[in-house]
């Protein structure tokens, strides 16, 4: 009755639940004898008895064994991961109040399913998601002169952000960040024991902290992140290379005035906020990281948003290394990133290769 491949067996009781739970997660397919046509585990069509049920590990899988795909959820072709496709829906309509039976419509499942699966994967509510979206754009709390550091704390999942409710945003995050239009943005380039540093700031704050291996290039680094704003020189930011520089030393705390201009989504905001909270001289790894943030199944979401991270050093992402121990990726190089630990003292217990 089930058919189980050899590289992928399916559980058929497990399989089972999975579709009677229409879990979005489920990634076999199934087909019913009687009607002739397999289906997505998250079609909404009327469940099938289990006595008239086969799993298939692919929809190819299916077609061979004589089905055809069902015209509602159309198992052939490519679907985008449902999760991704909410967050997205959300994030392009964070300005106004999105319900869980439109967001339900959008991903084809409950506004049930929806608020279970979101919940699970991204450790919030759609409906907190979508507040902290709103606040994370920092606009409102910084006209009140707070840092940026204190509004993204506020942002933060599971704590009040209903002060910043009604803000009015015209952009959504990601438009905001893009390519930096319309921003004037101070820079200085400086050497540091680590390299060439170039720091970005607008107005509002800290937004680009990068290294290189001369000025020039730490300098292209920040045109091609903001190619849209414009830059001018201010020499009076190389303070903040030195303080960047005294964070890995150990020779000096952050300093407390200092003010962050982070963008990204309210789930960026959140991993950069976990990242600061690393201490010098310690590593995580991507999957120790989302436990603490109480998300963890979503490792590499927050791999992902470690690997966007604008501001090096001050939001120190080369605290996190593999599950070896051993060092993974990093935007401005492996040898930068044993380097900056080794000078933090995080050798012990870690293996830090010479090179990766
Ligand atoms: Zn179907």
């Amino acid at each position: 009755m089930v058919l189980v491949s050899i590289n992928h067996p399916i559980d058929p009781e497990a399989a089972w639940q999975q579709l009677f739970a229409r879990d979005p997660a489920a990634t076999f397919f199934y087909a019913v004898a009687t009607t002739g046509v397999f289906c997505r585990p998250t079609c909404a069509s009327r469940r099938p008895l289990r006595a008239n049920v086969r799993f298939f590990p692919t929809a190819q899988a299916a077609q061979a064994a004589g089905f055809r795909p069902c015209k509602r959820c159309r198992p052939t072709t490519a679907q985008i991961n449902p999760l991704d496709k909410i967050r997205s829906y959300i994030e392009d309509n964070f300005d106004r109040p999105v319900p869980l039976a439109e967001l339900g419509r959008i991903a084809g499942m409950s506004p049930f399913t929806v608020q279970r699966l979101f919940k699970r994967e991204m450790g919030a509510s759609p409906l907190a998601y979508q507040r902290a979206l709103r606040a994370s754009s920092l606009r409102g709390a910084l006209k009140q002169g707070d840092s940026v550091t204190k509004a993204i704390y506020e942002a933060g999942f599971g704590s009040s952000s209903r002060a910043y409710e009604g803000a009015p945003l015209g952009m959504t995050p990601a438009r905001f960040a893009q390519g930096g239009r319309g921003e004037q943005i101070a820079f200085t380039t400086a050497r540091s024991p680590f390299g060439w540093l170039v720091v970005g700031s607008t107005h509002r704050g800290l937004c680009w902290l990068a290294l290189g291996a001369t000025s020039a290039e730490a300098e292209a680094s920040l045109r091609e992140e903001f190619p849209l704003a414009t830059l001018y020189g201010d020499p009076s930011l190389s303070k903040l290379v030195d303080a960047a520089v005294a964070i890995v030393s150990g020779s000096a705390q952050p300093p407390t005035e200092l003010s962050l201009d982070l963008r990204g989504t309210a789930f960026q905001l959140r991993v950069w906020q976990a990242l600061r909270q690393i201490p010098r001289g310690q590593t995580r790894t991507y999957s120790q990281l989302a436990r603490e943030m109480g998300i963890p199944r979503s490792t590499r979401a927050v791999a992902r948003a470690c690997a966007t991270n604008r501001v090096s050093l001050f939001v120190p992402c080369h605290r996190v290394v593999g599950v070896t121990g051993s060092l993974t990726g990093y935007r401005w190089g492996v040898e930068r990133k044993r380097k900056l630990l080794e000078a933090e003292g995080a050798a012990n217990g870690t293996h830090i290769p010479r090179s990766a």
